[in-house]
């Protein structure tokens, strides 16, 4: 069971390189998870225009590498990598018809660029080559998401019989399936997918390319990164018109929980907020309490329960629902929001404009500031992630190590990370609701609320088992192992 394995993971995206979400994270940790339970690890992704080569150290590795496309086209690129102290070392394909713009997904209006599944269907074959170039023969290709999901295709249709390529198990991660990488048949001659394949349980959708769709077929495992989510994306509700495909799968679509990086989020050695604490001393948490609702104008008061929001603004994140409540709850109960976020314009005008009408009960940033998310996560008392769908969620388990207790839908990795408070026994770490209405957001903010002031003891008891739960990579490496295992298996029967 514990035979050490060669894996190469093939990513869009990677921490610190180049990061758009979650993925980044998870390539950021994982693979180091990974490496420490003994499995030999590598990773490749573009190299985009915003990867300073100087900056990384990043040195060129192999040029030329030459990359067959379908219809005869043969591309020609190369190779960086980061330098031999980094212990997972990451590859880098520089192709500047491809890379060489200023977004990873879309220019600077968010307008996808135009050629997207040619960009991420080259990278995908250029790392299958780059691995035959060099000679790593892998037991498991790990792909993550549409941008590689055509990888598994290409191992069984290009493939099967390469001395190096053969004998590797496939691997895809879904990390949001509302992503599903979706294109014109323009392109299918370009990718070389065989037009055979062109049927609707592998690539066809509604007469387009789905790269997802066709990754799911091929590979051995699919996984994504909660169970309840894999049990949720199982139904018409939530998968994006995938259901049936990954039903298909039966056993061969697993839930595995991400882990977060307790390094850069834990209030016991984070630099970035007021003052430190811990669950054996709380006193920290006071400062930073009474630091960020000075930070936001809020009134200085310890005894008023500060809530926190800490999202990206869309659809996926329930903030129409929250926006829906949020004045009914500072009109009626005893709190104050503070929020930071951005994206769709009307709900940053929305949020934006709330402290203005409510100053000094609620607070806002609107962008994307690190410290802050860090400051909000340390110094509020609840924080509410009231989501349509998530698949796993981070800042729901930062909030638990943080003591500060989350409200959520009980949805995806939310579900799993989360424990009902049980107001007979006082356990648990956090609310829960299950409508996605402004009323059960209301209502489920009273039962905190209330908490907060009339059952003082069960508060302390949840923050402290909040803060004691444990969601690091390590248990999810473990996991991970186990499924490569299993794809292994399943390739060979
Ligand atoms: P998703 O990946 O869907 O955005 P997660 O909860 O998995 O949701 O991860 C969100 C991450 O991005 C967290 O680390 C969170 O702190 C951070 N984040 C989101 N919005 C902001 C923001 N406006 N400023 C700072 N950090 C943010």
């Amino acid at each position: 069971m514990n035979r050490k394995l060669k894996i190469m993971m093939l990513s869009s995206e990677c921490v610190p390189f180049a990061k758009s979400g979650g993925l980044a994270d998870v390539l950021g940790a994982l693979p180091d998870a990974l490496q420490q339970l003994g499995h030999e690890v590598i990773i490749i992704m573009p190299k985009y225009a915003s990867i300073d080569v100087r900056k990384h150290n990043l040195r060129p590795f192999l040029n030329p590498l030459g990359v067959w496309m379908g219809s005869g086209a043969e591309e020609w690129c190369s190779v960086y990598m980061t330098p031999a102290t980094k212990s997972v070392p990451v590859y880098f394909v520089e192709f500047n018809k491809y890379f060489d713009r200023p977004g990873l997904y879309h220019d600077e209006d968010f307008k996808d660029y135009q050629d997207n599944p040619r960009r991420f269907g080259f990278f995908t074959r250029a790392a299958l080559q780059f691995c035959r170039d060099i000679g790593f023969k892998p037991d498991v290709i790990h792909a993550h998401d549409w941008q590689t999901a055509l990888a598994p295709a290409y191992l069984k249709i290009w493939h099967w019989n390469d001395p190096i390529l053969g004998n590797a198990a496939s691997v895809l991660t879904i990390h949001n399936i509302g992503y599903q990488g979706v294109y014109g048949t323009e392109h299918y001659d370009y990718l070389g997918l065989q037009w055979h394949n062109f049927v609707s349980d592998k690539f066809e959708d509604h007469e387009r390319i789905n790269f997802l769709k066709g990754g799911i077929y091929y590979a051995d495992l699919v996984s994504t990164v909660s169970p309840t989510y894999a049990n949720e994306t199982r139904t018409p509700e939530y998968a994006h018109g995938l259901a049936p495909y990954l039903n298909n799968k039966g056993k061969n679509y697993v839930g595995i929980l991400n882990g977060v990086d307790y390094a850069r989020w834990n209030p016991a050695v984070d630099t970035l907020i007021p003052a430190r604490y811990s669950v054996e001393d709380m006193r920290g948490k006071a400062v930073c309490k009474r630091e960020l609702q000075r930070r936001f104008l809020l009134e200085v008061n310890s005894d008023i329960p500060v809530i926190g929001v800490i999202s990206r603004f869309v659809n996926q994140k329930g903030l129409d629902v929250l926006a829906g409540a949020i004045e009914s709850i500072v009109n009626n109960m005893r709190v104050q929001f503070v929020v930071l976020g951005s994206g769709d314009k009307k709900l940053e005008a929305y949020y934006g404009g709330l402290p203005g009408r409510y100053p000094g009960r609620i607070g806002s940033y609107i962008g994307y500031n690190d410290e802050l998310a860090h400051w909000i996560e340390a110094g509020s008392d609840f924080f509410i992630m009231p989501s349509v769908y998530e698949p796993c969620g981070l800042n729901q388990i930062y909030s638990l190590k943080y003591g500060t207790l989350p409200i959520v839908r009980n949805t995806g990795g939310l579900a799993d990370t989360v424990q009902q408070y049980d107001e007979v026994l006082g356990t648990g770490t956090g609310f829960k609701f299950w409508e996605l209405s402004s009323q059960a957001v209301y209502y489920t903010m009273g039962w905190a609320v209330s908490t907060y002031y009339d059952r003082k003891t069960h508060l302390r008891q949840m923050i402290q088992t909040a803060m004691t739960q444990d969601f690091s990579w390590e248990t999810s490496a473990q996991a991970y192992s186990l499924a490569y295992q299993t794809a292994i298996a399943n390739k060979k029967f």
